[in-house]
């Protein structure tokens, strides 16, 4: 299981099952999704990315030549980290690294930006819309940065988890993030170890009821309000004015 995959499973089991399936697929932003691989590819090799533009040219390029300005501002974002000293020696090891391993009776997968096995760490790059912005998360009752709203701090855990058990070592896990603002900010981001202690404890929880879910022993929740909930809900009951806010539990 990828850790996005059990990110979904946790958000809504249902829609996750009738994705997995191909009964339903999620209105996806492709072109938010191709600025954040437009930077990865950038930071990973010459060949990646041209292998990269080469592929999504139409998306990229407008008929004059030029890029269409999400990929300007990609440009900056690169630009941004690439004159950037402390980004340079920080960001040094293996690229693109698959790491897998059993965990809390999963087989899981996931792919490292930058694996430094010799200095026992590991960057992944994020591209967000604001670094500092706050959002509400119901999970946490309290306002949160991007880092715990879209579940780094589990997937940076869960990588760690199977760093150590492959190398038998310490590993620390850091996030560089950039902006997609204009001109982007930036910030090389560490986590403090007791971090993860609770969101593995989730991980471990959660992890055998998915599984019963994923191959059918346990019908599947709804979330009852994501797109694929919205688009199948059908009314079966009332519900009371004061449980409208807290029903995203
Ligand atoms: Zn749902």
């Amino acid at each position: 299981m990828s850790v996005s995959q059990f990110k979904s499973w946790q958000k809504c089991p249902a829609a996750t099952l009738a994705k997995l399936k191909g009964d339903w697929q999620p209105t996806s932003n492709p072109t938010a999704l191709l600025v954040g691989n437009y930077v990865h590819s950038y930071f990973e090799s010459k060949e990646a990315h041209e292998a990269f533009l080469e592929e999504n040219k139409a998306a990229i390029f407008k008929k004059n030549g030029s890029e269409r300005a999400e990929f300007v501002q990609a440009i900056n974002m690169i630009e941004a980290l690439e004159y950037d000293d402390f980004f340079n020696f920080l960001y040094q090891g293996e690229k693109e690294v698959i790491v897998t391993g059993e965990l809390y009776g999963a087989e899981w997968k996931g792919k490292i930006d930058c694996l430094n096995v010799e200095e026992g760490y590991f960057v992944d790059l994020k591209t967000t819309k604001d670094i500092r912005q706050g959002i509400w998360s119901e999970k946490y009752r309290t306002r949160v940065s991007f880092v715990e709203d879209y579940g780094y701090l589990i997937q940076m855990g869960i990588y760690r988890q199977l760093l150590e058990m492959r190398y038998r070592k310490p590993f620390e896990a850091f996030i560089v993030a950039v902006s997609k603002q204009d001109p982007p900010d930036k910030e090389a981001i560490r986590i403090d170890s007791w971090r993860y202690e609770s969101e593995l404890l989730e991980v471990k929880h959660d992890v055998p009821e998915i599984l019963r879910m994923k191959y059918g022993e346990q019908a599947p929740r709804r979330c009852g309000h994501c797109e694929y909930c919205r688009k199948t809900k059908q009314l079966s009951d009332f519900v009371e004015v004061g449980d409208l806010l807290d029903s995203r539990g």
